[in-house]
């Protein structure tokens, strides 16, 4: 029998495994089940596609997004492997002819769409045929409190029930231990080892930043730090990502639109420049990114804070592949937060879900105040403890800390009495301009200078209020309300700091 060294070369053409991918794809020919965590990039695929070659039968593989199993498949072809795809895009003629292949053992790999796996028609298809293992690729998607959940996943827990002596191998960049255990109970890998890689990409050097003009700061960042390198720039809107782009453009980075609204052809066709080129800005919403497998990338850059952690390091991780020196430059404000945490109460989700998608939000905006080592907060994040890293912006110039229970207090306090006034909506630019004492016409309209909280806070800045509403914002200390407007509302721990039970370190806004 051939060995996985021999096909890793002869096949793949790779000198050596990376990380635990031996011992890994060791433990799945062998029959054994098992949980992958890899960092993006971390060559995870290997891990399912070499016993794929290795084991009798065919590996089932379960993927999310039908443009990136077609690459795969694409990609495995081009190397001589006997691998094919099922999904919406095939005609039923294709479908039905790739289904005799594997039928007839042809197949190595069979990639399936989730939902489409599920059908009675998959089902009986796979009794057919022999399976050799199940890979589920992006498992993460299982997780119903992850920020990524898929609806459609939460079925594959019939594949262990179905067919619990093939094993079955759950691959995800990006778990928390909360998740990984979610995965673990809905795919039946509770008894089954669970791989986990660090998380760490010390090439990646962290940038985050407090958004004044972005546009500037983001031209500034390019132009000083990247200038003529691939680098991403990840923005919320499709009209954003137009805007952006042209701005770019006007001066002199080549740089080009992606997002979902363009039709397939531009897509592909910026997409492939992208590729092939090394000098271009790719100005994208989050369709754009997943199975991109550009090693040169230089940078990833968000100009709006993005909705979680989780998402936040899958994309970061698409810089510097290839181990070169590469840096996610991000810049956030409270207006991001706000917006962001708007939207989530008006989405049509449930209460518990809405909750969720917030705690992942403030998760990420603690991030960005973190007073400490980036790299640190983000690993913590993913359960994996580590040092200070000396290469990120918090530890370049760790930021200055102050007591900030007297400013907090302020703050609460002009929010609990705005609150009184039924029916009137009052957001943080109001609670600020209040603080600074500042007669606006709506603090006039409403009376607010009359307040006692008015102008006590005149002794600082606006930027050092905002710093300190996001703060609270990130600590829990405050909250959105959540009839989907922006006004803020107290909890029981504002009520804490407000009655002098608890103390409070802020991050100094100088930094
Ligand atoms: P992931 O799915 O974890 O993001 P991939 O499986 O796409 O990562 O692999 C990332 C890159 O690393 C790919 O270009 C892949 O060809 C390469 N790679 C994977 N394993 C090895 C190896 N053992 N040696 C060299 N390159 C590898």
């Amino acid at each position: 029998m051939l060995s996985e060294l021999h096909v890793l070369q002869e096949t793949f053409g790779f000198e050596s495994f990376i990380g635990k991918q031996h011992e890994i794809i060791k433990h799945v020919i062998d029959g054994g089940s098992a949980m992958v965590l890899m960092p993006t990039g971390g060559g995870k695929s290997l891990c399912y596609q070499i016993p794929a070659l290795l084991r009798h039968g065919t590996a089932i593989v379960i993927s999310p997004l039908i443009a990136l199993m077609q690459d795969q498949v694409y990609a495995l072809k081009g190397l001589g492997i006997r691998a094919a795809f099922l999904n919406s895009s095939q005609c039923f003629e294709q479908a039905r002819q790739i289904a005799n292949s594997f039928v007839k053992g042809e197949l190595d790999l069979l990639y399936v769409a989730p939902e489409r796996l599920l059908t009675n028609r998959s089902m009986e298809l796979l009794e057919r045929g022999r399976i050799s293992l199940f890979a589920i690729d992006e498992a993460h998607c299982v997780s119903q409190w992850g920020h990524d959940f898929r609806p459609e996943y939460l079925g594959l827990s019939v594949l262990y029930k179905r067919w619990p002596n093939v094993p079955r191998i759950a691959l995800t960049a990006t778990a928390t231990t909360a998740t990984r255990k979610e995965i673990a109970e809905r795919l039946g890998l509770i008894d089954a080892p669970h791989f986990v890689s660090s998380f760490d990409r010390p090439n990646i050097y962290y940038q985050i930043t407090e958004k004044n003009n972005v546009r500037q700061q983001l031209l500034h960042f390019i132009k000083t730090q990247h200038n003529g390198h691939s680098g991403i720039v990840y923005c919320l809107s499709r009209h954003r990502s137009e805007q952006i782009a042209a701005f770019l453009v006007s001066n002199g980075i080549r740089a080009l639109p992606y997002h979902a609204g363009l039709d397939g052809v531009t897509r592909r066709n910026h997409q492939q420049m992208f590729l092939k080129e090394n000098n271009i800005v790719m100005v994208a919403t989050i369709a754009f990114g997943m199975g991109v497998n550009k090693p040169d990338v230089r940078f990833v850059a968000h100009i709006d804070m993005p909705k979680s952690i989780e998402g936040y390091y899958q994309e970061t991780g698409r810089a510097g592949r290839d181990g070169k020196p590469a840096t996610a430059w991000l810049a956030y404000g409270l207006n991001d937060a706000l917006q962001r945490m708007r939207m989530i109460h008006n989405t049509p989700a449930s209460r518990e879900v809405r909750m969720h998608m917030i705690q992942h939000l403030t998760a990420m905006l603690a991030l960005c105040e973190s007073r400490y080592c980036i790299r640190q907060h983000l690993l913590q994040y993913f359960g994996e403890s580590s040092s200070s890293c000396k290469y990120c912006n918090t530890c370049d110039n760790p930021p200055a800390s102050w007591n900030g229970t007297t400013a907090a207090q302020k703050v609460l306090s002009a929010v609990y009495r705005l609150w009184n006034e039924r029916g009137q909506r009052f957001g943080a630019n109001h609670i600020i301009d209040i603080l600074r004492g500042k007669a606006t016409s709506r603090v006039i309209q409403y009376g607010h200078a009359s307040l006692s909280v008015f102008g006590v806070g005149a002794d600082m800045s606006e930027r050092a209020w905002r710093s300190v509403l996001r703060q609270l914002l990130a600590n829990n200390l405050i909250n959105v309300d959540e009839e989907g407007h922006n006004t803020l509302v107290l909890n029981a721990d504002s009520v804490a700091i407000l009655k002098g039970q608890k103390e409070l370190t802020l991050r100094s806004q100088d930094y």
